[in-house]
């Protein structure tokens, strides 16, 4: 086993290299595609990533197939052990993770360390394993005399995630833990904007010292991605990113006869109800829509006020997004840190000036942000628009930058109409104090994930994380009891002893 720590004893904490991991050996991957990985507050090259070619995939594949024959057969009780020890190695890791992740995406590191708990949280949920199989299946006597029925769950083989940059290390910690720890072996591809992290989770992967070809890394583009794709070893596909390719990759993994689920974009609104407690909602709005720069498939960044609510609401929010601080994601005091490149910085500034072309007043305007330490950051400030309309792009298209888009509702009914106006289903917040309220938008809102009084409603890992409409395409979600199903089948016995 070589380590990246021996590899670049200076930076532990932060890997200067990107290398794959195949076979349970770092290897360093020769291309002619690449791309530098850009710290987003500065833009300075952190490290260079080499595209994985089909070569390099169909390696990977091969190594993990080989592995799977034994992994499989592996006693679930024993895989397990290894997930606790990975629980240990990513606990050792975290703050090198948060230092990594802070580069390359530009978050907060407070938010750099939340997301590393929540994918934890994951691996802890994987360690149940045994137990989780157990759901699920079952057994029946006497289906007909004499004959007794089982079904029990197995591994199918080698596994893939795909996923995107906004949450570097959480969402690989999706599938990486269940995907294991069902018997299956696996394949991680991340984003190729944001590889460092998985570097320093692979060192954990690497410690804990998992059969050869169990846990594999390949970081590359679109190439990359057609391979694993088109492979035919590859059992299934997970992906996790914007909502063209999620129907790309759920159209061309069908089409290569591939279990898939694939989480798409989303566009959700937040509904403030006049009888929310202003309070508590209103710093709940701020993080869902400001937190991460905006750059959350569950931020709301469409705000809607419900009658008398709407005037309070806005005078709350807008002293609060006075006070955001813009900044390098490394600094404690950094509220809002960079977009993640300077093309999406001007993607979100378009999209603002659209949205006054179609009439939306800009009452906050941080287009012209500069940061003076930091001058060639992809800075944006917190921005904000009001008297938006659901005919508006502004309200309908997935933004990804810290801009509130602000509106008001005469009643819950009108809420919800707009609520369900887009066409995505990913998440949707009610502030309210009202029961019943509550049970009408948890029943009328089209979407997967609902919070109440909650504005990043993020399941938990024993739950599946939901996404309809355009977020998400497939029907086994990840996490929770999802995972196992998309991980295993069931297998039918159907027994009879004529000696009995
Ligand atoms: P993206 O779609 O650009 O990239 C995601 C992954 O797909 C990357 O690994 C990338 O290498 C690969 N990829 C890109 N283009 C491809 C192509 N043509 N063929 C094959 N592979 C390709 O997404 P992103 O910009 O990294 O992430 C942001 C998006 O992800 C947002 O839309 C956000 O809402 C979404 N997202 C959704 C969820 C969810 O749970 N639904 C969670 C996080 C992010």
């Amino acid at each position: 086993m070589t380590s990246k720590q021996e590899q670049s004893p200076d930076t532990a904490a932060v890997p200067d290299t990107v290398d794959s991991y195949v076979g349970g050996e770092w290897v360093s991957v020769e291309s002619d595609q690449g791309q530098p990985v850009v710290n987003p507050a500065t833009n300075e090259t952190l490290a260079d990533v080499s595209f994985a070619d089909a070569d390099d995939v169909d390696e990977a594949v091969q190594t993990a197939s080989e592995a799977f024959e034994e992994w499989s057969r592996t006693p679930p009780v024993e895989r397990v052990q290894y997930i606790f020890d990975l629980k240990q190695e990513l606990e050792d890791r975290q703050e090198d993770i948060a230092q990594a992740l802070t580069r390359e995406h530009g978050k907060t590191l407070n938010e750099a360390r939340g997301e590393i708990r929540r994918g934890i949280e994951n691996v802890e949920v994987a360690a149940g394993i045994p137990n989780m199989m157990r759901e699920g299946s079952g057994n029946v006597q006497d289906v007909a005399t004499g004959m007794d029925e089982h079904a029990i769950r197995q591994p199918l083989g080698v596994f893939t995630a795909v996923t995107p940059f906004n949450f570097p290390a959480m969402i690989p910690l999706w599938f990486l833990p269940y995907a294991v720890a069902t018997g299956n072996t696996f394949i991680l591809k991340p984003s190729e904007k944001v590889p460092l992290s998985s570097q320093i989770i692979f060192e954990a992967v690497d410690a804990v010292d998992f059969p050869d070809g169990v846990v594999n890394l390949v970081n590359g583009g679109v190439d990359t991605v057609t391979a694993l794709l088109e492979h035919d070893d590859i059992e299934g596909i997970s992906f996790v990113g914007s909502t063209p390719v999620a129907q790309h990759i759920y159209q061309t993994a069908a089409e290569h006869g591939k279990r898939v689920q694939a989480q798409g974009g989303a566009k959700n609104y937040a509904v403030v109800s006049e009888d929310a407690e202003l309070e508590e909602a209103v710093p709940n709005v701020i993080g869902s829509v400001y937190g991460n720069a905006g750059q959350r498939c569950l931020a709301n960044d469409v705000v809607v006020g419900v009658g008398d609510s709407y005037e309070p609401l806005r005078e709350e929010v807008l002293d609060a997004v006075d006070d955001l601080t813009v900044g390098n994601g490394l600094e404690e005091d950094t509220d809002v840190g960079p977009l993640i490149t300077g093309e999406s910085a001007e993607r979100v500034k378009g999209m603002i000036e659209d949205a006054i072309d179609e009439g939306a007043d800009l009452v906050v305007d941080g287009r012209d942000f500069e940061h003076p330490d930091y001058p060639d950051g992809n800075f944006l400030g917190p921005t904000l628009l009001e008297n938006v309309t659901t005919d508006m792009d502004i309200t309908q298209t997935e933004i990804f930058g810290p801009v509130m888009a602000l509106t008001k509702a005469e009643d819950i009914d009108e809420a919800i109409e707009m609520v369900n106006s887009t066409q995505y289903g990913n998440a949707s917040s009610l502030y309210t104090e009202n029961g019943a309220e509550a049970r009408k938008y948890r029943y009328e809102v089209d979407a997967g994930n609902i919070g109440i009084n909650v504005g990043v409603c993020a399941p938990m890992g024993f739950f599946h994380f939901g996404g309809r409409k355009d977020s998400f395409f497939g029907d086994l979600h990840a996490q929770g009891e999802d995972a196992i199903n998309f991980y295993t089948d069931k297998t039918i016995t159907i027994e009879r002893y004529y000696s009995h």
